[in-house]
Parts: C-alpha cells; structure tokens; sequence
C-alpha cells in the first residue's frame, strides 16, 4: 500500500496518481489547482494554467474537497495534510507554504519523526 494523505478536517484523500492535489491561494488573490508531489522530500510541483507563483511568494494550500484551509495554526507559513504510511500510521506533515522554501516535517503524536529539505529552526508546535 502507498502512502496515502488526508485532509486533516474531512479526511477524505487527496492523492491522485503520483502526486497530492490542493486549491492554492496567494496573498494577492490568485487561485490555481497545486500537484505537489506524493514522496516526501520531493518537491517537484505542478500548477494549473494562469497560477504561476514566484519563488518567495506565500501560497495558501486549501482542501479542494471541504475548502478546509490547511495552514497550521501554531506554526507560522506552514501548512499540513495527514498521511497515512505503507503500514497503516497516520503522521502529520508539516510543510512550507513559501513557494520555494523546501522544509517537510514528519511528526507523530507530537514528536518529530523526521525532516526533509532544508528545515528553518522555527518550528514551534506547541
Ligand atoms: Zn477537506
């Protein structure tokens, strides 16, 4: 079994073939479809025609079934998706919402499992 990922409000899934879909939002109103890929620690991404954000710029990623918006409340500029691993445990991935900014975060029950590209030191999760 793949990894799969949920949104943390409906829990419904958000994979769709090799990649994790989202609505994307930028501060100045733009909205595009976001494939982002499924392997963590792979940032390769996709964007739908006309959503074309500049590195630095901040994107919000929203649940495109419930519209749930995935920003974490604790940490700043970071959003986050369940994800359910090849053995059935269910993590929470924390990842930057600077487009370009490459940091991923794996936690499980409030502990920091492990961390993907190039963590910032200002993750407070509590
Ligand atoms: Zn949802």
């Amino acid at each position: 079994m793949e990894a799969k990922y949920l949104c943390p409000s409906c829990r419904n899934s958000l994979n769709v073939g090799d990649d994790i879909v989202f609505v994307g939002e930028t501060k100045t109103g733009m909205k595009g479809i976001i494939f982002l890929s499924a392997e963590l620690g792979d940032y390769t991404t996709h964007f739908s025609e006309d959503f074309n954000p500049v590195k630095g710029n901040v994107v919000k990623y929203i649940c495109p079934i419930c519209h749930f918006k995935l920003s974490n409340q604790k940490a700043k500029n970071k959003a986050q998706v369940i994800r359910i691993n090849e053995e059935g445990k269910e993590a929470l991935i924390v990842f930057s919402e600077i487009y370009g900014e490459y940091c991923t975060y794996e936690i499980i029950e409030d502990e920091l499992i492990r961390s993907f590209g190039e963590p910032s030191d200002d993750l407070e999760l509590e």
